[in-house]
């Protein structure tokens, strides 16, 4: 993932990682981020129940 940022809470659902950073605005934000070779699958959601959702169902293409 990312290693530019810095996560706090970084936990692993599977190939997905859901870590929690503050944005450029100082706003907590978290981030679902995939960690297989080739998927890009990277998003950011307001909350971390909706991260940790999104990591749950998150189809990866790469297997
Ligand atoms: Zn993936």
């Amino acid at each position: 993932m990312t290693a530019n940022r810095r996560f706090r809470n970084v936990t692993r659902i599977g190939h997905v990682q859901v870590g929690t950073a503050y944005d450029h605005r100082g706003r907590e934000k978290h981030t679902a981020a995939c960690t297989a070779p080739r998927c890009n699958f990277s998003a950011d959601y307001d909350s971390r129940a909706a991260a940790e959702l999104a990591a749950r169902t998150h189809r990866c293409p790469v297997r």
